[in-house]
């Protein structure tokens, strides 16, 4: 049965009957998840590097073509134990245009957020303005994959060298994209994606810290339980980040059928494409032609002087059951414990990107269908 009938006219029934929402887990095989947890729990091995910790480590790796993934309680515990891992210090330039998270991860370890301005082809932290703002207090740069659209990771990599500083990638949007047909997760001194549900392969809570670097690998599986290097042994200063048995049984087996949902999720963005070519003001974000990505994300961008608000075009389609969400509003820099001035670049692009992004619905949730349906409601919108 349809959800939707396509052309009624805006009234009080909403076109969708069920709401789509912008974030809803997918869960690709539940059986199999059920049956990798029961298994679990018939061995009584619930966490502390399990088997199917240890499994979706090598399975993780092997998709990413990365020497070491190390699996954690959630992408922020491996952006910290990364951070940690690959001795940044001091200020860390990155992004305000990125999830509060990354921000929030630095400072809980005492490390201290400078925001530099992205590219608007990319989103993602734009190389010249992080060359610019490295002083002596600098410690490290963090570059968000933002979409899953890969950084300009060449170019930040050449910066980071010359200056001798550590370079960490949030990977959190990142499953499955490449830059340059490689498999992210091996640039940088390392990289962390999130398996958090909302995210593209969906593990409950949970994240990886990719690596090709023996040492970094080493330091944070140490990090992640409490620096025990034996069973009484303790190496140094660690923390509880590990990830538990049913967490990596969902991972699994949503990792394993990732090019269903990729093709699902293409699927989508095909239909929107369509239905949001040519309108004024209105433009869907595209990966840039050196990359690929999960299309996890439909990114709309809504132009300041087009017909319809972002804001308003939210609400047109929150009455027919869509409901979106402005990732990321209003951006770190404007969030309270990072607005301080003093603190600011120049942020212009940020600002913008900030009003004018809105992140449709994609995922198990809906059809293709359905997008189409989303795409004529917004250029009938924008039309008005
Ligand atoms: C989700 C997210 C994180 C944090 O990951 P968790 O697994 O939720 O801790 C970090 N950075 C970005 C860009 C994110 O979207």
């Amino acid at each position: 049965m349809p959800r939707s009938s396509g052309h009624a006219p805006v009234g009080t029934t909403p076109l969708f009957a069920t709401a789509l929402r912008t974030g809803t887990p997918n869960i690709l095989q539940p059986e199999r998840t059920r049956s990798l947890i029961d298994a679990a729990m018939r061995r009584n091995w619930l966490t502390n590097d399990g088997p199917l910790v240890q499994e979706l480590e090598e399975r993780f790796a092997a998709f990413h073509d990365v020497r070491h993934c190390v699996a954690v309680a959630s992408g922020t515990a491996g952006l910290q134990l990364a951070a940690r891992a690959i001795g940044m210090t001091g200020d860390v330039l990155m992004p305000a245009f990125t999830f509060v998270g990354t921000a929030h991860a630095m400072t809980w370890i005492g490390l201290r957020p400078v925001f530099c301005d992205v590219s608007g082809a990319t989103h993602t932290l734009d190389p010249p303005k992080v060359e610019e703002a490295i002083t002596s207090a600098t410690g490290g740069i963090l570059a968000t994959h933002l979409w899953g659209q890969p950084c300009e990771i060449e170019r930040l990599q050449e910066i980071a060298q010359r200056h001798g500083l550590p370079l960490l990638f949030d990977a959190a949007h990142a499953t499955g994209s490449s830059y340059r047909s490689v498999r992210l997760g091996g640039f940088g001194s390392a990289e962390v994606f999130s398996l958090h549900a909302t995210k593209s392969i969906n593990g409950l809570e949970g994240g990886v810290v990719a690596t090709n670097d023996d040492t970094v690998a080493e330091r944070v599986r140490l990090l992640r339980n409490f620096g025990f290097v034996g069973e009484d042994a303790v190496s140094g200063i660690g923390i509880n980040a590990k990830m538990n048995e049913f967490s990596a049984a969902m991972a699994l087996a949503n990792l394993e059928c990732y090019d269903r949902l990729h093709a699902h999720d293409q699927g989508i963005h095909a239909a929107y494409r369509d239905g949001l070519a040519d309108i004024d003001g209105i433009s869907l974000f595209e990966c840039t032609p050196d990359s690929s990505r999960c299309d996890h994300y439909a990114v709309l961008e809504v132009s300041d002087t087009g017909a319809i608000t972002r804001d308003a075009l939210r609400q047109v389609l929150a009455a027919q059951n869509v409901l979106t969400r402005r990732y990321f509003f209003p951006g770190c820099h404007r969030s309270p414990p990072y607005a301080r001035p003093a603190q600011h670049r120049s942020l212009p692009v940020t600002e913008q990107l900030c009003r004018a992004v809105v992140q449709l619905p994609t995922g198990l949730q809906l059809t293709s269908d359905d997008a189409t349906t989303i795409a004529a409601i917004i250029a009938r919108a924008a039309d008005a």
